[in-house]
Formats: C-alpha cells, structure tokens, sequence
C-alpha cells in the first residue's frame, strides 16, 4: 500500500491544460457552436480581442459572463466606485474591513523585506554591475468566477508596490447577477490603491493615482487579451500575473512572449508531514481545507506513524461530515480520494525525500522537531514550519504571498514576490587600461566567429587612448 501511493507521488504527471469535464466541454460547445478543444477557444477570444478592441470585449463579455454593457466605458470601474466599496465595507462588516487591513499591512512588512540591491564591483577594472528597476505597468487577474477572491488582490498586488511599479491594470470578472465585481474584490483593491497612492506622495512622485491604478469589470481570456494586447479601454501591460481557471491560465500562456507572464497554476497541492507528535483533528483540518478547493486539488498526508494515519482518516471522516457545504464536501472528497492519500513511510526522512520528489505548492511541518526537517525539503512553494503555522494563515495573512507554483513547477519557480516586478539592467563602465587589455581578447573571439565588423571595432580600442 505504502509502495503503491510512493510510486504515484513519484509518478506524478505534470499539469495537463487539455482535461476538461463533458459539462466544460458541452458549454464550449454552446458558446462556440462547435466542438473546440480549450486552447481553441482561447485562441479565437484572443485574436477576436486583438482584433476587435473594445468590441470584442463587450461581446465576450456578454456571451461568457452574461453581462452586456452598453459601451466600453462601462467596463472601467470609477475612482469614487473603489472608494465606496471599502467605506461600505468598513461600515457593513468592519471585522472583516480590518482583517483585509492586517493582511495587507502584514504582506507589506514581509515584501518590504525582501533584500533587493543595485550594485557595482571593481574587481573587473572600471565599474561593472547590476541596476534594478521596476516594470512599468503590470496587469494583475483576480479570479472571481465561482467566488470573490479578494486575498489574491492583495497577495499579488502588494508585492508590486512594494517593487515600485507605477501603472496597475486590474481585471476581474463581473457577476452573472450584480453585473459587478464583487464588493469585497473591489475593496481590496481600492486598499491596495490607497497604498500605492501613499507611495507616490510618500516619494513625491509626480503621478496622477487616476491613471496608475485602473480597474475593468473583465473576466476569463478576454481579460488577459486585453492586457497584453491593450485595446481603445484597458492599456497593455508589459507582465500578467495571477491565477485564474483554466481558460485564464491557456489564455496567458499563449500571449507569453506578447508579454511577460508569472507563472502558470494547477490545481492546489498540499503535503503534510507529521509525526506521532502531532493532532490528528489538525491535520485533518488542513487536509481538508485544501482539498475544498477543487476536486483536483492534492491533498497528502506523509507520516511514518501508521497509528497516527488510522487517527487522521478517522478525523477526516468526522470532519468531512460536519462541512457545512455539501458541496466543498463533495469536492474534497473527490481530492482525497483521487490525488490526495495518507502515505506511511519508513521514517521521517524518507517522508522529506517523497515531498521533495514532489515539489508541492504547500507542505507542512507537523513534527516535534520542524526546524530539523526543514533543510531536508529541497523543493516547495512554501514551508510551513509547526503546527502553529497552518497553511490556511499562509493562505491569508502571514505575509509571503499565497500565489506559489504547483505542478511540481516548486522544482524552478517561487511564489510570487518583489523580484516578480523587477528587472535587471548590466551596467558595464569599463576604464581604459582594462578596455585596451580585454579589447584583444574580444577581437580574437569575433574572429573565430566570423564576425568582422565585430573584431574591427575590437582592434580599434587596443591602442585607444586616455
Ligand atoms: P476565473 O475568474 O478564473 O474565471 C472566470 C472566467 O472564465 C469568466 O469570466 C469567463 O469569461 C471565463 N469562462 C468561463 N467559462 C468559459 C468557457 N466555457 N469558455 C471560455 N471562457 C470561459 O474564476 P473561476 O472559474 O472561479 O476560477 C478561479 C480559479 O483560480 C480556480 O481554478 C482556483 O483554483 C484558482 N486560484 C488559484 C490560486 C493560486 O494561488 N494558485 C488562488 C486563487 C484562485
């Protein structure tokens, strides 16, 4: 049993963008009015776009999320519109206000410090070095198909202010029955606009926060045509982050190149390593809390107690039954019993060296001793390190962002982060003693690559002077 679910973690395929349901497929299907693949349908919303600007906006809009606006101006949502949505809120559900304004504080703090440095060596004659600068405009996706999502407003914005970026275009789907993003979206926003508001005063930027920050009332591939491609509305942008479903995540593929992208989600992963140490309703709980994301969602349990794991699915069950939603049940289920397990190994080593196989989004330490284990996971979105430190928090308000690579993509990407909205510049300040020394060097290599033009203009700076 333990060999079985062992080889499966090691199996483990990488994300596949073309498995769609027969529902998915049959509502393709109706809005197409033939039988495309997913990335087809993508491909049309995005040359339509880029094609049709603000029109095919509209018209996507109208067939995909049942929204029809009457002109293009009403995609954009106004200055007054954000502000009132979090004075609402702060009047309507205050806690919840403040806990939106301790996640972004907390993100903030944590990005802020990210250790991010220009500098300069002397070692190579003259002053050679590395410049950093901000991109300039970066479009962000908030989900909010099936639910608002306004932690990932927070979680993806923050850390691009943070990075000084001076131009936000922010997409998220309207709703099938407000026609709007939803209220609590649209609240973070208008609190990540506020910091960047306060950054630009703070620096004494001169900055019209109007233009820098927009928000349009776009979901899906049309959202992420708009941005890449810019029409007469919604300005190009230079990067896109954010997950999204998978017509997003397609749609972001294929405009990679157009600009720059992220990253591209899966499915949520979480794997847990514990020892007899730990409690079996917490563990469960954490399971749990993932595998309700999705029916794909990977849900693991690593342990190299077989008691503990009996008292895990034993909890699990309880847990299960007491979800208030049947159908978060039904989906967590479905992860646990398709992706997810509870997986005994030989000891504790041997569960670090399976998780590593891995590379999950999310693993967690509930073991007596975490900090010993830590070093022993090579690959990992995030580590969350003690019971205390439950992957929920992360999810939320502990401050690195939650947008983490999945698909065993933790083997070469991070979560999102500050470097995320930062490019490098090479500064090369060569003095002329080195120039004249190094320009023979340069010239025999244009040489050897048939490079005349090259080499001549190596040649001449052997014998510059001062
Ligand atoms: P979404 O905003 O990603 O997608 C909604 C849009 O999909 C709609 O606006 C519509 O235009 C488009 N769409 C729907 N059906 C379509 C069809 N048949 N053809 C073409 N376009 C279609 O919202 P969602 O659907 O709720 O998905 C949110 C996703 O984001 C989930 O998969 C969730 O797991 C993921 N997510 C991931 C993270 C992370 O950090 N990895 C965080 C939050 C959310």
């Amino acid at each position: 049993e333990a060999d079985e679910a062992r080889a499966s973690i090691l199996q483990r395929k990488p994300l596949d963008l073309n498995r769609i349901s027969p529902q998915q497929q049959e509502r393709l299907c109706q809005v197409f009015g033939a039988t495309l693949s997913p990335r087809e349908a993508v491909q049309r919303i995005l040359g339509s776009v880029q094609e049709g600007g603000d029109d095919a906006l509209l018209d996507w809009t109208k067939r995909l999320d049942g929204v029809e606006f009457s002109a293009a101006a009403a995609l954009s949502v106004q200055d007054a519109e954000l502000e009132q949505a979090l004075v609402t809120l702060e009047k309507t559900q205050p806690a919840l206000y403040h806990a939106l304004e301790l996640a972004a504080r907390r993100i903030a703090v944590y990005h802020e410090s990210q250790p991010l440095n220009s500098w300069f060596t002397t070692k190579l004659g003259g002053h050679m070095g590395q410049m950093l600068r901000p991109l300039d405009s970066v479009g962000f996706y908030v989900p909010g198909g099936n639910a608002p999502l306004p932690s990932t407003a927070l979680m993806t914005m923050i850390p691009a202010i943070v990075a000084g970026c001076r131009r936000f275009v922010v997409t998220s789907p309207p709703s099938r029955e407000s026609g709007d993003i939803s209220p609590v979206t649209l609240a973070a926003c208008a609190i990540c606009k506020r910091m960047l508001k306060e950054q630009i005063r703070d620096l004494g930027v001169d900055q019209n926060i109007t233009s820098a920050f927009q928000v349009f009332r776009l979901g899906g591939a049309q959202a992420i045509g708009a941005m890449a491609y810019g029409t007469q509305t919604v300005p190009r942008v230079d990067k896109i982050v954010g997950p999204g479903n998978l017509y997003v995540t397609l749609a972001k593929r294929e405009v990679y190149g157009v600009c720059d992208i992220d990253g591209i989600y899966g499915p949520t992963e979480a794997i847990v390593i514990a020892d007899a140490s730990a409690r079996a309703e917490l563990v469960a709980a954490d399971l749990l809390a993932q595998a309700e994301h999705d029916e794909a969602a990977v849900p693991i349990l690593l342990t190299p107690s077989r008691p503990f794991a009996e008292k895990v699915r034993e909890a699990l069950s309880r847990q299960l039954q007491a979800l208030p939603s049947a159908a978060a049940a039904q989906r967590a289920l479905h992860a646990l019993q398709h992706q997810g397990g509870l997986v005994v190994a030989d000891s504790l080593e041997s569960c670090a060296e399976l998780c590593s196989a891995f590379a999950a989004e999310h693993v967690s330490l509930s073991v007596s001793q975490p900090w010993e284990l830590l070093p022993r996971i090579r690959h990992a979105g995030g580590i969350f390190v003690g019971e205390t430190s439950g992957e929920v928090l992360g999810d939320y308000i502990a401050g690195p962002s939650h947008v983490m690579p999945t698909g065993g993509s933790a083997r070469y990407a991070s979560p999102i982060n500050v470097l995320d909205f930062i490019k490098i510049t090479s500064v090369i300040a060569l003095d002329v003693s080195t120039a004249r020394k190094v320009a023979a060097a340069a010239e025999k290599i244009a040489s050897a690559e048939r490079l005349d033009a090259h080499a001549a203009a190596a040649q001449q700076r052997v014998h510059m002077s001062e």
